[in-house]
């Protein structure tokens, strides 16, 4: 049986994954800080016999008892409010830890994969953005802790795998969604079902002309699924080409959520991309991947998990409180 250990378990993609490894058999141990992920995530696979879970701040050093074949590190908060709040932990998330999670795959011989992101495109000049395009990232703007963590992250990754010949992967995921997201992250997609399920306006940042291209959760566990399995080191891009604005997408929400609310305008937050659309031909030709869902169809099953959540979670405060922890 093979073993594989998912940094940032509890959160909204690492989950997933969780769920993806132990259905095909594997031994999996979970690692998280809870710092922007939800116990209730992984409630489900605590009693699971391949399961094991490990409360850790993959930033301190890593020690693992068990051989392990493979390495996902999944730990970072992931949405602009987030790494606006805990900038430093964003920083060193992507940079000591991932340099630990390296020296433990070193040690252990096992295969690395690294969530990257199309932030490390930043507010690109290319559309849509395929992997040779170095981006256009301002190092020090409010969203620099993210995109140059995430960009060091890979050159640290390609280090290891180019001087020390680790077996490494990286997948630059864009813009995924799907049912665990945290209501309150802030992330467009929980925040506009939240607004339409409390009765509120949707908030459209900007004049709404930016565009993403939104992918769900299963077709992101799949590609990066096939990203580890395959045997090439350099980035892949995993993302659906289906590029929309952000006003039409509210205005989709609208439709699909029946609320009788409406769009209200905010101001763009500083260095807010323009446009994002990845270029998949890489992945579509190395590993046979396209998404399969489409938003319609991914947007409902993701509405429906939100509707379920209780009045509390839907009410809770705005932002999650990050105190516990942040060291003085
Ligand atoms: P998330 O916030 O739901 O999950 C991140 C998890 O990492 C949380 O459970 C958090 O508690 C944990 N974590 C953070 N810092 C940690 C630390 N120092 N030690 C241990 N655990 C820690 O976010 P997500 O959307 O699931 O994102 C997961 C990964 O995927 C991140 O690396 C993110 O950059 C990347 N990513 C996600 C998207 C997306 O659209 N969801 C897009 C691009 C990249
Ligand atoms: N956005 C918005 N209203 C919100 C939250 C986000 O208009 O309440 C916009 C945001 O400015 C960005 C897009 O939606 O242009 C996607 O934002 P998100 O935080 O989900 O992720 P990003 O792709 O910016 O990392």
């Amino acid at each position: 049986m093979k073993t594989i250990l998912i940094t940032g378990a509890a959160g909204f993609l690492g989950s997933h994954l969780c769920d993806r490894f132990i259905a095909e058999g594997y031994c999996v141990i979970g690692m998280d800080n809870f710092i922007t992920g939800d116990k209730k995530n992984i409630n489900h696979l605590l009693k699971h016999s391949n399961f094991k879970f490990i409360t850790h701040d993959v930033t301190e050093f890593i020690s693992v008892p068990d051989h392990l074949d493979y390495i996902l590190h999944f730990a970072s908060p992931a949405s602009p409010i987030d790494y606006l709040k805990i900038p430093i932990q964003t920083l060193k998330v992507g940079s000591l830890g991932t340099h630990n999670l390296l020296g433990l795959a070193k040690l252990k011989q096992a295969r690395l994969l690294i969530a990257s992101t199309s932030e490390v495109y930043g507010d690109p000049l290319v559309h849509p953005q395929p992997e040779d395009y170095y981006g256009n990232v301002n190092t020090i703007g409010p969203r620099g802790v993210y995109d140059e963590a995430k960009r060091f992250q890979e050159s640290i990754t390609m280090a290891y795998h180019r001087f020390h010949g680790l077996e490494t992967r990286i997948v630059r995921i864009f813009n995924t969604y799907g049912p665990r997201m945290r209501l309150n992250d802030g992330r467009v997609i929980p925040a506009f079902m939240g607004q339409a399920l409390r009765g509120e306006n949707l908030t459209v940042f900007g004049e709404g002309l930016q565009t993403r291209s939104f992918c769900y959760v299963d077709d992101q566990v799949e590609g990066i699924y096939r990203v580890l399995l395959s045997n090439y080191a350099e980035p892949i891009n995993i993302g659906n080409p289906d590029e929309i604005t952000i006003k039409d997408f509210a205005l989709e929400i609208i439709k699909l959520t029946k609320t009788h609310q409406k769009i209200i305008f905010k101001n763009l937050p500083v260095n807010d991309p323009m446009q994002r659309q990845p270029d998949i031909s890489l992945a579509k030709k190395l590993l046979n991947w396209v998404p399969k869902i489409g938003r319609q169809e991914g947007m409902k099953k993701t509405f429906d998990y939100f509707k379920n959540l209780s009045e509390e979670e839907l009410y809770k405060s705005e932002h999650k409180d990050f105190s516990n922890h942040i060291k003085k």
